[in-house]
């Protein structure tokens, strides 16, 4: 087998520069170090890991491509997504905190908040010391943002927020939460609501099967007052809200190659290791299938990713093509993650072999950010023109 490397079968490593490869071999190197000694142990209590927080902080990855002064190290955005796909590789609950924080808080503040906003959020939570969430979806309102039902009631010296928030990732220990409102003109704005802010309850969902290792909470929010100098200054409509998800939709795509390569790597090691039959399960056709059909699916997501981190880099990555990685990652990973699960046999399921925990949190991270649905249609609407998701009267 020639000096061939199964991990990258299509060579796409000769598409990196030693600067992006840098990034993911720091990332990796925590990854092996402090990530995997904990991971399955948190994932199995549904505890989130705080002991990461600041070897987390230190990688340079949190808002990593902004500028320093705000904390961010000015990588590409290649190298941004490598350093999520190897967090992701080992652990897809650590790397959905990433994308609140990173992807959806902070890239909120930088690109709809005030200088002042910036400088006191953006440095502390670049090195996790401040923690943040992003607050869009509702008990009643998911796939559908412009059916929000939360108000923020103007007032002397600011805003009242009255309403409720579902599924809030990291809510119940954030510092600031990022809360969209519709005002009285019905316009929705972004709100910048700080710890301890009266009014303000953030309960844990209980009893998930899946991102055990990261918390959502249940949001309610009752005459929450809200100051004026705290409300985001260019959030004007849900199109602003939207622009964001652009942004971490993009990180959530390399999640889903981080974990399908981590799930593959190990069907492969285990299938050379584990013989039946007198011989290696790598020796059988149909083990060979699988891996080979896994080995296709990586070599053209990594491919897929590489190209969208350089489309992003030079302004080009709109929203529908967003959508179209977002939706093929998590669908050939929750397809690789199958295949990789069934080769281990009976030992798939066990959480210390990883494989079952990446199955579950796959399924969190295909309904999040968009559902796999919704990012079709987002498509599907690019490709033919016809919006296919308006609300029906
Ligand atoms: P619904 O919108 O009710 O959808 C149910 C089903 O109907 C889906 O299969 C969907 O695809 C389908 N459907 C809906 N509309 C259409 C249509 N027009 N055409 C065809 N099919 C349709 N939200 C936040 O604001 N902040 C967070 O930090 C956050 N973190 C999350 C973390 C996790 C683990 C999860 C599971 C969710 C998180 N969410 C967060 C919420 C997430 O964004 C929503 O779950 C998602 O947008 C889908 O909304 P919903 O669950 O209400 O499903």
């Amino acid at each position: 087998h020639s000096g061939r490397d199964p991990a990258d079968f299509a060579k796409t490593d000769r598409l990196l520069s030693a600067e992006e490869l840098a990034v993911r071999d720091r990332v990796r190197a925590f990854v092996e170090e402090e990530v995997l000694p904990v991971a399955a142990d948190h994932w199995d209590r549904a505890e989130f890991p705080f002991g990461l927080l600041k070897g987390l902080g230190g990688l340079g990855l949190m808002g990593g491509t902004y500028e320093r002064r705000y904390g961010g190290s000015e990588m590409n955005n290649v190298a941004y997504g490598l350093g999520v796909a190897e967090l992701a590789r080992g652990s897809g609950s650590l790397s959905t905190f990433l994308h609140v924080q990173s992807g959806l808080a902070m890239a909120a503040i930088h690109e709809l908040g005030s200088e002042e906003q910036k400088e006191r959020w953006l440095p502390a939570m670049a090195r996790c010391e401040r923690i943040g969430c992003f607050a869009l979806t509702e008990p009643e309102s998911g796939s559908d943002p412009a059916s929000m039902r939360t108000t923020a009631t103007r007032t002397p010296g600011g805003y009242v927020l009255e309403g409720e928030k579902r599924w809030i990732g990291n809510a119940s220990f954030a510092d600031v939460a990022v809360v969209w409102a519709k005002g009285e003109d019905g316009r929705v704005r972004g709100f910048l609501v700080e710890k301890e802010t009266g009014g303000f309850e953030a309960r844990v969902i209980p009893r998930k099967g899946s991102q055990r290792a990261v918390w959502q909470a249940h949001i309610r929010l009752r005459r929450c007052f809200v100051p004026e100098e705290n409300r985001l200054p260019l959030a004007e409509g849900l199109g602003s809200t939207l622009s964001i998800l652009t942004h971490s939709r993009y990180g959530v795509g390399w999640d889903g190659l981080g974990q399908a390569a981590d799930c593959y790597e190990r069907a492969l090691s285990y299938a050379r290791d584990r013989e039946q039959f007198g011989s290696p399960i790598a020796a059988f056709q149909l083990v060979q299938n699988r891996l080979a059909r896994m080995a296709a699916d990586l070599a053209q997501l990594r491919l897929l990713a590489v190209h969208m981190g350089r489309l992003k880099d030079a302004g080009e990555l709109d929203p529908p093509l967003v959508s179209m990685f977002k939706m093929s990652s998590l669908s050939k990973a929750r397809r690789i993650a199958a295949l990789a699960r069934e080769t281990l046999g009976g030992n798939g399921i066990l959480l210390d072999h990883r494989i079952m925990e990446h199955m579950a949190d796959i399924e969190g991270a295909y309904t999040y950010e968009g559902t796999d649905d919704i990012n079709a249609l987002i498509v599907g609407q690019a490709i033919t023109g016809h919006r296919a998701f308006a609300p029906r009267h």
